[in-house]
């Protein structure tokens, strides 16, 4: 019974998918979005950056998301061998939203969900793409529905949303391995029990993110990501061989390595582990193209590189913005240069992301991070990339985030007592 054209099939609910949807049909286009599971769906990646909220505004879900009782984000904290820095997002170089939240995103992704279907987007949920045929003047999608029946829909052009998915990259070959080396997160949601009137708390904000780096290896680091409600999203990132010398289980992994680190030890004293433990790895993934005339990859399904600046989400719903944005122009009759207009825009902040991720890893970034006197100008640059906004040419480490990070490392290093 249902429809089995559409000019834009949207593969994924997630918040790329979500949001894309919600553009699109904005502007009058006709979209399907299919959605394998049925939410609310676990996912990770729950702490947002300010620059995500613009693209929330646009796609009119903001009011849905304020009045969901998220935990408020206004910065980051940094925590490593007793020296914590933290950088408030509102004092940025670039200017907009300078605060956003910390989601549970089981929640979080279905009120966007919900919230597009409110504004009148067709979600199918339990209908997975399982094969594509783009050779055609339109793509031929086929999909199972709910009861494992396969149904074909042809679309105009697809939006691949998959996420970790990777439905696109898989079924058209275009995976390719990452430059980065594989790594592996651990994770739990923990009742924290965070006690501020301890002496040794008093620096605890609740409305930062706080990522603490591990005594002796300094690649290897925590998030500790607070909810609205007494809990705690807490996981650690490190290379597969550093947990081999942990405990089997998990759970008891995570617990023992919140102890190695002092600041975390002494902040999670009283935590409760009631709830199992997730763990996701080689999750770092790219692809050989980002799109072509008749789909482009959005979010995770294209590139994803690490989590330590929260920034997947952010990637997620700009990619989302600006391919829609190229949509609607297309659906208008203007001819669109996909590769210029859409990867090379997307890969700007992308690569931004990425030059400071390698500066995380490489020690370089951290030791700017970590560096007692800031100048003050180069702090709020630096600020403005941790908030997300990775596509702001102004701000010169954008422009040039290899060659900037570099040059200030080595400024920090000299001056350093
Ligand atoms: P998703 O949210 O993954 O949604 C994809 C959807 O597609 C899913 O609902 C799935 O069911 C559906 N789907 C998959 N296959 C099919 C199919 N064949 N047919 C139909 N539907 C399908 N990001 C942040 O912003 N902040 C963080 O703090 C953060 N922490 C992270 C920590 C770790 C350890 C990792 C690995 C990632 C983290 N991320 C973080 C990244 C974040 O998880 C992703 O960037 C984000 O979820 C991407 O959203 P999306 O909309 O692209 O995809």
């Amino acid at each position: 019974s249902s429809k089995q054209r559409t000019q834009v099939a949207i593969i994924g609910a997630g918040p790329s998918g979500s949001v894309a949807a919600a553009l699109l049909h904005q502007k009058g286009i006709d979209v399907v979005v299919l959605e394998k599971s049925l939410f609310p769906r676990f996912s990770i990646g729950e702490s947002l950056l300010p620059a995500c909220m613009e693209v929330i505004e646009k796609a009119n879900m903001l009011s849905a998301v304020e009045r969901a009782n998220f935990q408020f984000k206004d910065g980051a904290a940094f925590h490593r061998n007793g020296k914590y820095t933290c950088f408030n997002f509102k004092d940025k170089f670039t200017e907009g939203a300078g605060t956003t939240f910390q989601v549970q995103r089981a929640n979080f992704d279905k009120v966007l969900a919900d919230e597009a279907v409110e504004q009148g987007v067709e979600i199918r949920y339990q209908h997975t793409l399982v094969h594509i045929d783009i050779a055609g003047e339109h793509s031929l999608l086929t999909v199972n529905d709910e009861r494992g029946k396969s149904y074909e829909l042809e679309a105009d052009f697809v939006l691949d949303a998959s996420g970790f998915g990777r439905v696109l990259p898989r079924l058209l070959a275009l995976e390719e391995p990452s430059c980065l080396p594989t790594r592996r997160a651990v994770f739990t949601h923990i009742v924290d029990n965070i006690d501020t009137s301890v002496p040794g708390n008093l620096d605890y904000d609740r409305n930062k993110i706080l990522i603490s780096v591990h005594p002796t290896n300094p690649d290897v680091w925590y998030w500790l990501i607070p909810f609205s409600n007494g809990t705690c999203s807490f996981g650690i990132v490190a290379e597969p061989a550093f947990f081999a010398d942990y405990p089997e289980d998990n759970i008891a992994a995570i617990q023992q390595l919140a102890r190695e680190e002092p600041g975390l030890c002494q902040l999670l004293t009283k935590a409760e582990y009631p709830n199992s433990a997730g763990e996701i790895g080689g999750y770092s993934a790219n692809v050989k193209t980002l799109c072509s005339d008749k789909f482009a990859l959005l979010g995770n399904a294209g590139e994803f590189l690490d989590p330590v600046f929260s920034s997947g989400v952010t990637i997620a719903m700009k990619s989302s913005e600006i391919a829609t944005d190229l949509l609607i122009r297309q659906f208008n009759g203007e001819s669109v240069d996909w590769q210029k207009e859409y990867a090379d825009t997307l890969m700007k902040g992308v690569n931004t992301f990425r030059a400071y991720v390698e500066g995380w890893y490489s020690g370089e970034l951290q030791d700017v991070i970590f560096h007692e006197n800031p100048d003050l100008k180069i702090k709020q640059m630096i600020c403005s990339i941790l908030a997300g906004y990775a596509w702001d040419t102004t701000n010169p480490f954008v422009a040039q985030p290899e060659r900037r990070l570099r040059m200030i490392a080595e400024i920090c290093r000299d001056t350093k007592s």
